[in-house]
């Protein structure tokens, strides 16, 4: 995203949209050197989320779509929740999985399904911060997502470095996913405390599980066991389908 310099007043509007706090506000003006006030977006912050072109509330048109190229477009991808991403061909930063899995039956009795969510809430990572995760979790044998767009970006499946041009990319929020046997929850828990102390950002940890017909949720007493604090949100999906699976 830019600001076309000469279009830009100065108004400020458009500041307080940028969840980056990427757009910089120059409001002093300088009569004595006929400088007049504007904005500019410092790109190495803006993670091309587009949430400032699309408010539309700039009075002169001057905040402007760029063309991206790779791999400055990951930025996209992984920030704007309209942009369809190539890989995986839905919107947003990870797969259907946890929203479907009435129809895809991804996450069954026994097993658990994770989702870290890099840069969540508010603060954005790059990605080297995400790789930093999955080369942990690739080591201690667990398997990813393969429709993740993340997962995507991985160029040795040995160690789970990402490609290389693609480590400096900042982006909203990305998100690591796999499901593992409910009984390696306290392995995946111990390697979730180590990746929080060795990365520069925050994260989310979601996890599901299928709810038990007499209404226990296996995953709790795990997350008990391991001191973590909870908040349970749920999302529903009315009208998908047929169940694909019979366990
Ligand atoms: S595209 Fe998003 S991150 Fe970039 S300046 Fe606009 S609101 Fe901020
Ligand atoms: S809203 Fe438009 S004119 Fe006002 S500061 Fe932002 S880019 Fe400049």
């Amino acid at each position: 995203m830019i600001i076309n310099r000469e279009a830009c007043t100065g108004c400020g509007r458009c500041v307080p949209y940028c969840p980056m706090e990427a757009i910089l506000w120059h409001k002093k003006k300088d009569k004595k050197r006929g400088e007049k006030p504007y904005s500019e977006i410092d790109r190495e912050k803006c993670v091309e989320c587009f949430v400032c072109f699309r408010a539309k509330v700039c009075p002169t048109d001057a905040i402007q779509e760029e063309k991206l190229e790779w791999p400055r477009i990951l930025r996209r991808a992984f920030s704007d929740p309209l942009y369809v991403h190539g890989g995986t061909d839905v919107p947003g930063r990870g797969t259907e999985e946890m929203k479907t899995n009435d129809v895809t039956g991804r996450y069954l009795d026994g097993y658990i399904g994770v989702g870290m969510e890099f840069g969540r809430p508010g603060t954005g990572t790059y990605l080297r911060e995400a790789e930093k995760a999955i080369k942990r979790l690739v080591k201690m044998g667990v398997s990813l997502e393969p429709l993740n767009p993340l997962t995507q970006l991985i160029e040795n499946k040995e160690t789970g470095e990402l490609r290389r041009e693609v480590l400096g990319e900042k982006v909203l929020s990305a998100i690591v996913e796999f499901t593992v046997p409910i009984e390696k929850a306290q392995n995946v828990f111990r390697a979730v405390k180590e990746i929080a102390r060795e990365i520069d950002t925050v994260f989310s940890l979601d996890l599901i599980c299928k709810v038990a017909p007499d209404g226990d949720i296996p995953i709790l007493k795990e997350v008990e066991k391991a001191g973590l604090i909870r908040s349970i949100n749920g999302k529903v999906n009315v009208g998908l389908g047929r169940p694909l699976y019979k366990l």
